[in-house]
């Protein structure tokens, strides 16, 4: 049977425009940005591969849902929508909205972290990393080996390491506050967990008598790896995998700005009745009322219908097509990158691409500020920049230096990826010429937002 295209299963109503740019521009304002990404003007940006967060582009119905949100202070009818729509899904007790899902990690965390407390996952994303750790609690990360092999072609590359786990919570006992588990694994390349995987780390947790809580960020996307690629799931619908994989749990963080198809949003959900309640109690201090948790009645609304649309499964297989699709051009173009390519993005291995480019020279930056300037493309550089700086003001190179391509949900067509790829063919026939880049001013954390960088002469 011949191999199909898998269209883009949507029409294009409404269209934003992309400023077309020179390459001469293009290197007159990236070095007035001080080669940092993070200083450019998104209007200056053809292709804006940064990040996947809040960046998917609305439905119809969404933006018919936005005018029907009722903004009332309390007891908003869009709540109850919202908490439907999330409870079709992902049957808990208590579901509360917020803002974005670093919130919802800052109540559950004020609530069961703590100093002397661990908490393990997968692996953590940054965010619920910096909630944990600003409580005094530590964060563990216990991804499969396989995980952290960015050649290794395991199916399930983000699920836990089950061995080490048991041992964790053998080891630790009462400090660990619960088990956590992202999926997909983030922080590991939008990696998935199994079904599998998640059933025994609940058993795990339950066997301790801890609570587990599942980071769901990616679910939809995870829930269709499932079904590709676990054995007896592959007649399933994802809706149903989607309800197995929560059944398991005793709570949830959520940001909407990723698998709910809304630009802002998230939430957190619990089972237990007085963690609930405490968490609701800090939520109206930070967050606002229950019924509306630091969201407008509209933005609820339009979460309540992206979760409808976001299960779809002609979506899903298009989603994942996409990453896979750029992913294989680049291996055939020799352009190394962390296999299998994970959900919402593709990483290009940097180091491995520019060789000649030391890592304390930025390789995965000189990478990403080339394909802004042959191409107009953002990317973020996942490497030394980001996390060589150690606290105590030393630098060593990280394990990687990788530039992350992520996909924004049904904003780009084939053709904008044929053009990224494009770019990428230009610039393999050139990358011997590129250099490395030192940083002429940084802050003394989180460099990579706002660090000045000079290219190195040649
Ligand atoms: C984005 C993300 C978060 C944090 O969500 P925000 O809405 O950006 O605050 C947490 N975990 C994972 C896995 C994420 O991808």
């Amino acid at each position: 049977m011949r191999s199909r295209v898998i269209i883009e299963p949507f029409r294009i109503k409404a269209v934003e425009p992309i400023r077309l740019t020179t390459r001469e521009e293009r290197l007159r304002l990236i070095e007035a940005a001080d080669f940092n990404l993070f200083a450019l003007k998104s209007d200056d940006v053809l292709i804006d591969l940064l990040t996947d967060s809040g960046t998917s582009a609305m439905s119809a119905a969404q933006q018919a849902a936005l005018l029907s949100g009722d903004e009332s202070y309390a007891g908003s009818p869009s709540f109850f929508r919202f908490e439907a729509a999330v409870r079709e899904l992902m049957p808990f007790r208590h579901i509360l909205p917020t803002h974005q899902g670093r919130a919802a990690e800052a109540i559950l965390f004020s609530l069961l972290g703590g100093a002397g407390r661990v908490v393990p996952s997968n692996n953590h994303f940054d965010t619920t990393r910096g909630n944990i750790e600003a409580t005094g609690a530590e964060a563990h990360d216990l991804v499969i080996a396989e995980g952290m092999d960015p050649e290794n072609l395991h199916p399930f590359k983000g699920n836990m390491d089950l061995a080490k786990l048991d041992a964790f919570l053998t080891r630790h006992g009462a400090a660990v506050p619960c088990v956590m588990l992202t999926v997909t694994n983030n922080a590991g390349g939008g990696q998935p967990v199994s079904l599998a995987n998640i059933r025994a780390v609940a058993a795990l947790a339950r066997r301790h008598g801890r609570p587990f809580i599942i980071d769901g960020c990616r679910f939809a996307e995870n829930a269709y790896f499932i079904k590709m690629r676990e054995p007896g799931q592959g007649d399933r619908p994802v809706t149903a995998i989607v309800r197995d994989m929560f059944a398991e749990a005793d709570g949830m963080t959520m940001s909407a700005k990723k698998d709910a198809f809304a630009n802002i949003g998230g939430w957190l959900a619990l089972n237990d009745d007085a963690l609930a309640q405490a968490a609701r109690s800090r939520l109206i201090l930070t967050e606002g009322f229950p019924t509306y948790g630091g969201l407008a009645g509209r933005d609820l609304d339009a979460i309540a219908q992206g979760l409808r649309e976001i299960v779809d499964e002609n979506y899903l297989r298009y989603r994942l097509r996409t990453s896979a699709y750029i992913g294989e051009r680049l291996t055939a173009l020799g352009v190394p990158i962390v296999k299998p390519t994970g959900g919402h993005a593709v990483f290009v291995d940097a180091r491995r691409m520019l060789p000649h480019i030391a890592p304390l020279e930025y390789p995965g930056q000189a990478l990403a500020v080339a394909l802004y300037v042959e191409g107009g493309i953002r990317s973020c550089e996942i490497g030394t920049v980001m996390f060589g700086m150690k606290a105590d003001g030393t630098e060593t190179a990280a394990p990687m230096d990788l530039v992350r391509l992520a996909i924004p949900r049904r904003v780009y067509t084939q053709s904008h990826a044929d053009y990224v790829l494009e770019v990428f063919e230009d610039l393999v026939a050139v990358k011997s010429r590129l250099r490395g880049y030192r940083i002429a001013w940084q802050p003394p954390a989180m460099r990579h937002f706002t660090a000045k960088f000079r290219p190195l002469e040649g």
